[in-house]
């Protein structure tokens, strides 16, 4: 019999809704423990409650401990799959940093639920179910951390939350998933790249997320610079542009050694370096602005916040953020 490894974390998934006052809260004892027969004859469960978080609450911090508890389970007992469960709101960005920071080629799936346990059509035990199928399977390894909820699988990359409260939240723009769920076989029909892996063994640095728009006033760009963090991720308009006024504040961070990368706040393309006016992609680059290409804002901040604790912090940004020539 094969052996999955299913860790916790919270999120609505291990949260109840409370009778009278309809708010949704955390459980005292997580509902999906007394779930996880259903799960029996797939596989021996090992479980471990590692957190019961809101999502909202989740830091970098908590990602690398979660880490080196997949690590440490990984070293004692030979798992042929690990589930973790998760709050939807930041689940993209744990799925993430585990896909940047772990080196294994052990199927490693997130999932979460919309619904709390109580409420109609909760989702979790369902989505849980599929989480496991997908990490016991063999077309699962080597291709780094998915993300499965209504039976759709996703690769850690592309997946992002696109709907407050709907069950199929989790979307893939411009990608799609890479395989879908049914009830009797789970078909695989892209083989995604795989993620650089940045090794972190602590987190010193900083990295701030701000997202640009028309008119931007420049000393919220100087406020990062002021406030002591390692690097920024700018959220750029259409291909990758900025309003001119923020051209200075770039330059100004740049001196001081903290690099820029830029994504685009369209939730479909890549940014580039195409215009050369004052702010525009080609302008920044010749600037020394790093692109991230086809990250959201939200995982570029993880990946540069990963490449600067690299031993060589500048050569791990350049090998991240470059594009092969064709
Ligand atoms: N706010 C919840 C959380 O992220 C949402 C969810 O889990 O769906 O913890």
């Amino acid at each position: 019999m094969k052996n999955l490894l299913v860790l916790h974390t919270g999120g609505t998934i291990s949260m109840h809704a409370d009778e009278k006052s309809t708010a949704v809260m955390p459980s005292a004892i997580n509902p999906l423990t007394a779930e996880l027969d259903k799960l029996a004859a797939l596989a021996r469960i090992k479980e471990i409650e590692v957190f019961n978080l809101p999502s909202p609450h989740m830091t970098p911090a908590h990602m690398l401990e979660l880490k080196n508890v997949i690590v440490q389970e990984l070293e004692k007992t030979s798992f042929d799959g690990v589930v973790i469960t998760h709050g939807t709101d930041t689940l993209e960005e744990t799925a993430y940093f585990l896909d940047l920071t772990l080196h294994t080629d052990i199927p490693i799936v997130m999932t979460g639920a919309m619904r709390s346990s109580n409420e109609l059509g909760a989702d979790g035990v369902y989505n849980l179910l599929g989480a496991a199928r997908v990490a016991l399977h063999k077309s699962a390894r080597e291709i780094g951390v998915l993300v499965v909820l209504n039976d759709e699988i996703h690769t850690a990359e592309n997946v992002t939350k696109t709907h407050t409260s709907n069950v199929s939240t989790f979307q893939s723009p411009s990608y799609g998933p890479i395989g879908h769920i049914t009830k009797t076989i789970i078909h695989f029909h892209h083989r995604p790249n795989r993620t650089p892996f940045l090794p972190i063994t602590d987190l010193k640095k900083r990295v701030a997320l701000l997202k640009v728009y028309a008119g931007m006033e420049p000393e919220l760009v100087r406020a990062v610079c002021s406030s002591g963090f390692d690097g920024l991720i700018l959220e750029g308009l259409g291909q990758g542009n900025v309003p001119p006024a923020l051209v200075a504040e770039i330059d100004l961070l740049q001196q001081q050694q903290i690099p820029v990368v830029l994504v685009s706040r369209c939730f479909n393309g890549i940014a580039l370096d195409v215009y050369g006016y004052a702010g525009g992609g080609r302008d920044l680059k010749n600037r020394g602005v790093h692109f991230a290409h086809g990250l959201n804002g939200q995982k570029a901040r993880l990946a540069l916040l990963a490449a600067l604790h690299q031993e060589n912090p500048s050569q791990a940004l350049d090998d991240f953020f470059h594009y092969p020539a064709e």
